[in-house]
């Protein structure tokens, strides 16, 4: 951690500790980074003696309902004056969805955040694009504010880091990521519950989407491109939600020669959100903030407000541009 990232957590550590009303607060679509960095680092307040509230905007995945204190997490009633608002994992103040109104309630803003797209909306900004998961500043943030790591918060902080890598695969994991996974398992963590509970707990609706969406499948491009698509028929056909679809793009993403993987996912007639992921030198993140989306080199999302079909032509024409 460097000198200027340490002041900035000082000055952040400084705010928590005199502020009387701190809400933090999940995103839109919450994964295992934004959910396990909220719940350690509500724990650690708390264990600082002080009064905190995490507000949910959106369905917490039922992956993620064993987690240590999760009930921190839930709907709202917020007080008239907030005198700190911290968001966690979220690159601009829109994915805060119901929150942002609190966000802009708030005296002040703590904005931490490892997306290179984060468009520094606090009044403190820690944001580190080279973290492999905003869980990894956490610990960081955690040690600073001198609060014990206990097995709870070693969980969650665990899941944040483990979600967002893909299980310690991406560019994004070094050693240091190595380091604090090795001192949480000192912690004392249940990793084969944690294991079941994320990656072996598919449900067989899930499973049937998954199949569903396979069938999908559209290889363009010398099989560069892989494309998929799940429309709202096809989720109640399977009786699934379109969290259901989470882990269909990075499957594609696999198939060998594969560049860039997409997935269309049908939330409203003309709403469609994109996910796309990249398998070497794309970086995919410049194609979604083309329609104001955004996120990592190799893992991106947007919405695009157009028919499902006018979308992916949108899509992949932009695509296509970084393919050649
Ligand atoms: P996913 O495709 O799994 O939804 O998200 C992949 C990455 O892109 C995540 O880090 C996520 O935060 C980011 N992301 C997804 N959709 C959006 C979006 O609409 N706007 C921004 N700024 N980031 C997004
Ligand atoms: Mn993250």
């Amino acid at each position: 951690m460097n000198s200027e990232i340490k002041l900035l957590m000082d000055k952040s550590i400084e705010m928590i500790k005199s502020s009387k009303t701190i809400y933090l607060c999940s995103h839109v679509q919450p994964d295992g980074d934004n959910i396990g960095s909220l719940l350690a680092l509500g724990m650690a307040i708390k264990k600082l003696n002080k009064d905190v509230s995490i507000l949910k905007v959106d369905e917490i995945p039922k992956d993620f309902l064993f987690l240590p204190n999760i009930d921190m997490i839930k709907e709202q009633n917020a007080v008239e004056t907030i005198d700190l608002f911290i968001s966690l994992d979220n690159g601009d103040i829109e994915r805060l969805g119901i929150g942002k109104e609190l966000a802009l309630r708030a005296k002040k803003i703590i904005n931490i955040d490892h997306h290179i797209t984060n468009d520094n909306f606090g009044d403190v900004n820690i944001v580190i694009p080279s973290a492999a998961a905003t869980g990894e500043i956490i610990y960081h943030f955690i040690k600073e504010m001198g609060v014990e790591i206990d097995k709870d918060i070693a969980t969650c902080i665990y899941v944040a880091i483990s979600t967002d890598t893909g299980s310690f695969m991406y560019d994004s994991t070094t050693s240091i990521t190595h380091l604090i996974a090795a001192d949480l398992m000192n912690k004392g963590i249940d990793l084969n519950e944690i294991i079941v509970n994320i990656y072996q707990s598919r449900s067989l609706s899930r499973t049937k989407l998954f199949i569903k969406t396979l069938n999908t499948l559209e290889m363009l491009c010398k099989g560069k491109i892989a494309v998929v698509s799940v429309s709202r028929d096809m989720l109640e056909e399977c009786d699934a939600n379109m969290e259901d679809a989470e882990g269909i793009v990075s499957y594609i993403r696999d198939i060998e020669g594969v560049e860039i993987a997409c997935i269309l996912k049908e939330v409203e007639d003309d709403e469609i959100k994109i996910s796309l992921r990249s398998k070497s030198k794309i970086n995919v993140a410049e194609i979604c903030s083309k329609y104001n989306g955004g996120g990592h080199k190799k893992a991106a999302g947007c919405t695009i407000n157009k028919s499902i079909y006018d979308a992916k032509e949108s899509i992949l024409k932009e695509i296509y541009n970084y393919i050649r």
